[in-house]
């Protein structure tokens, strides 16, 4: 029977629904702010949302939007290649390509579009894709469906990509190189300077998703490539409005001509209707704020800085190093559980992350930092994790 498949998934569901409160799926019913909101009938510090700059609640932003609606109405209805063209989709994407000094850039309806899409498209069959083994959902369907041979190297290691590389000889330039910036579950930085410079060796195109660096990282904000100084190396950069410019969307730009004909050879840009005006206009904004307010970026690290050292203060196994995603890594999937719903009580919400959307076995409590948060609800956090050690719920290292 088809359904059989699912018999895991089913029983996961159970176990979950015979607890007080279900981590997947936790309606949002108000939203009273970039960091507050009522989930599940609860007042919560919104410590999950990945809106890393604050923008999603910006005034500025909300207005541009309702302008924007008002002006071009709800929706495109159609496809950038048919009627789905509007003069706010290529305005953005002018100000996109300026934004990285290229000149180049294609807007897609979401992150997940742009980055299976170009996966998708960039290498096809006969070429060879080297992607990190720890890559997102959306980079794994796109190179599943590009008909290149997909090699995995292990996980922010040059030398292994170097040693893969080195094996496939002459078809080395051939093949299209795949990394992130800050990688979305565990807030690692990727090596791109090591990364860049075995290209340089080997050849081939490197393709970086900075959906959770750009905002982030760089002097300008332009992400991990800047921050490491090889914007020029990398051909092709992906990202996404989800998270710093607090809107829907996602985008490709490159410093080479060739994107405006592979625009057309792109499925996922092709055949989906384009981004609503409005969405549009509220990224426009976003994207121009983010650039007139690096102190945004300031108060975005000393707020990821302190939960950082707050919970490692308390002995929590969290990451390497300091960053806005900072997740807390456990073993056992009915303590994630129970730890999640104690911080649910405390009034944080925080998210819960299962394999496979863990990198490894692991269960994570993914906590996200905004530079929206105040100081007193960063430390409201450590104080919610100091209970879960006294409570016996999670222990220290
Ligand atoms: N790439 C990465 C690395 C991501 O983490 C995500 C979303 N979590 C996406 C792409 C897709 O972006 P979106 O959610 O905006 O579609």
């Amino acid at each position: 029977m088809l359904f059989d498949k699912f018999k895991p998934m089913a029983e996961f569901q159970a176990e979950l629904a015979a607890r007080d409160v279900v981590p997947f799926g936790a309606v949002t019913e108000e939203i009273i702010s970039a960091t507050e909101g009522v989930v599940s009938g609860r007042r919560v510090i919104l410590a999950g949302t990945n809106n890393y700059l604050g923008l999603s609640f910006d005034a500025r932003c909300i207005s541009a939007a309702q302008e924007a609606a008002g002006k071009w109405g709800t929706g495109t209805t159609g496809s950038r290649l048919a009627n789905g063209s509007f003069e706010e989709h290529q305005a953005l994407e002018r100000e996109l390509a300026a934004f990285y000094g290229v000149g180049h850039a294609i807007s897609f309806t979401t992150g997940y579009a742009a980055t299976m899409g170009m996966t998708a498209t960039l290498a096809g069959p006969g070429e060879v894709i080297l992607l990190d083994a720890d890559s997102h959902a959306s980079i794994y369907a796109g190179v599943q469906l590009s008909g290149a041979e997909i090699i995995r190297f292990r996980h922010s290691d040059p030398e292994d990509l170097a040693k893969r590389l080195r094996r496939l000889g002459d078809r080395a330039e051939n093949t299209l190189i795949i990394v992130e910036g800050i990688y979305s579950m565990l807030g690692d930085v990727a090596p791109l300077r090591e990364i860049a410079a075995v290209k340089r060796e080997y050849g081939g195109c490197l393709l970086v998703d900075e959906a959770h660096s750009m905002g982030v990282l760089g002097d300008h904000g332009r992400g991990a490539a800047e921050a490491a100084g090889v914007e020029q190396d990398v051909d092709f950069i992906a990202g996404t409005f989800s998270k710093s410019l607090g809107a829907t969307g996602g985008y490709c730009v490159s410093q080479h001509p060739e994107l405006e004909t592979i625009r057309y050879c792109i499925r996922s840009y092709i055949f989906t209707a384009s981004s609503s005006p409005s969405v549009v206009a509220s990224t426009r904004r976003a994207l121009q704020i983010l650039q007139e307010e690096p102190g945004l970026r300031q108060r975005l690290w000393e707020n990821a800085t302190r939960l950082y050292e707050g919970l490692q203060g308390l002995g929590l196994p969290v990451g390497p190093s300091p960053s806005p995603v900072v997740a807390v890594v456990l073993e056992d999937r009915s303590q994630a559980i129970n730890c999640w719903n104690a911080l649910m009580s405390a009034g944080i919400y925080v998210n819960l992350v299962v394999p496979p959307a863990s990198p490894s076995t692991n269960f994570l409590l993914r906590n996200s930092v905004s530079a929206a948060h105040s100081t007193a609800q960063i430390d409201t956090m450590i104080a919610a994790y100091a209970g879960l050690l006294e409570d016996g719920l999670i222990r220290a290292r």
